[in-house]
């Protein structure tokens, strides 16, 4: 039988970054309250004896959930799921909200990762992007979490921002770096429609293209002599600290989606989880929405595998090989892709370009 992942989608936040269009909504203790009897009563529908072997709080900030509402949710979960001794159970946690008490109780709740959003380790652009912590707000989240027992410790870094410098990039790197953290997630810096950023005309300030790719190159040059190793387009990791549920993703491995803007790929089809708080309350078991029937399809798997490293196997390819062993050519020859007769992987420089590159060789 093979293994589950579980994603919890905590969809509280303190107040919403001019940048971000995930599902959130304000947090009061009200709503926090009905939310965990939802997703305690959701927890018994999908009850299951497939051993769950990664757990992943994300949101929203989970970190709004206190140590002792969070012993209960994990306690829930372990009456209604199997979760494996060794699963790997993350928290994303925002670096305001949290304390050397509150870290110390959820690592005592069985929280063994945590991925913290710093997204940058200088003042002005975390003043930019609308964050209420510091630089020393970040570092003293992650000294407490080091005093609380956690080793393996995520941050989130955030590149492409205006005037933003190599240097800047490399001094937030270094901050972290000697910080002894065990893996970074580095996201280019999107304006969606719909968010104070789109109002506000920040897409006009953006650097271009090619300067976002000259900084996303080097960014990788720095991240690898700290020994981050790239492991996917936006994750580098030290020696076995990838993030296990988030290659299940990218795997497509299951993984079953709690909470409300929540998605699934289980049991043969992908689903989203209406997103509304209210609904998620009021409802007996959360309302979906099925987004593939049919998510197993070479293409899908391809397109996933190759945004990792390793790269995709020509003998998972099957029938699809030789064509796209004729494709490789020009590709190595320019530096997008390494082919060494058994994996076709693409480059930092290539995942710059994945979109094409994957359509290219694919289709
Ligand atoms: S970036 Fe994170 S903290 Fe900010 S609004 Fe989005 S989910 Fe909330």
């Amino acid at each position: 039988m093979s293994n589950l992942g579980i994603y919890i989608h905590v969809p509280f936040c303190a107040k919403k970054c001019p940048y971000c269009d995930f599902y959130s909504t304000s947090y009061t203790s009200a709503n926090m309250k009905g939310y965990i009897q939802a997703l305690i009563r959701n927890f018994k529908a999908y009850t299951t004896d497939i051993p769950v072997d990664t757990v992943y709080f994300g949101g929203g900030t989970p970190s709004l959930i206190s140590g002792q509402q969070l012993g209960l949710i994990i306690e829930e979960l372990k009456n209604s799921f199997h979760i494996n001794e060794d699963a790997e159970i993350t928290i994303e946690a925002n670096p305001s909200t949290i304390d050397f008490d509150k870290l110390f109780k959820y690592r005592k709740a069985g929280i063994n990762r945590l991925s913290l959003g710093v997204q940058s380790m200088n003042k002005t652009e975390l003043d930019f992007l609308g964050r209420h912590h510091t630089p020393e707000r970040a570092e003293k989240a992650v000294k407490d979490a080091h005093s609380a027992g956690f080793e393996n410790i995520s941050c989130d870094l955030m590149i492409g921002l205006p005037n933003q410098t190599i240097s800047d990039i490399s001094h937030s790197i270094e901050r972290l770096a000697d910080l002894n953290i065990t893996h970074i997630s580095s996201y280019i810096l999107k304006v969606e429609e719909g968010t104070r950023f789109h109002i506000d005309g920040i897409i006009e300030k953006l650097p271009d293209d090619d300067y976002i790719s000259g900084l996303y190159l080097e960014m990788c040059d720095i991240l690898s002599s700290y020994e981050y190793k790239q492991y996917e387009i936006s994750n580098f990791a030290k020696n076995n600290f990838q993030s296990r549920h988030n290659n299940r993703y990218w795997k497509c491995e299951d993984y079953l989606g709690i909470g409300p803007a929540a998605h699934s790929c289980y049991n043969g089809i992908r689903f989203a989880v209406k997103p509304e708080l209210d609904d998620f309350i009021a409802s007996p078991k959360q309302n979906i929405e099925i987004t593939d029937s049919n998510p197993y399809t070479f293409e899908e798997m391809a397109m996933l595998k190759l945004r990792l490293s390793e790269g995709l196997a020509l003998s998972e390819c099957g029938d699809k090989a030789d064509n796209i062993i004729k494709k490789t050519d020009m590709l190595i020859k320019n530096g997008y892709i390494t082919f060494d007769g058994k994996k076709i992987a693409l480059t930092s420089k290539g995942f710059m370009v994945s979109n094409s590159i994957i359509e290219y060789l694919i289709f």
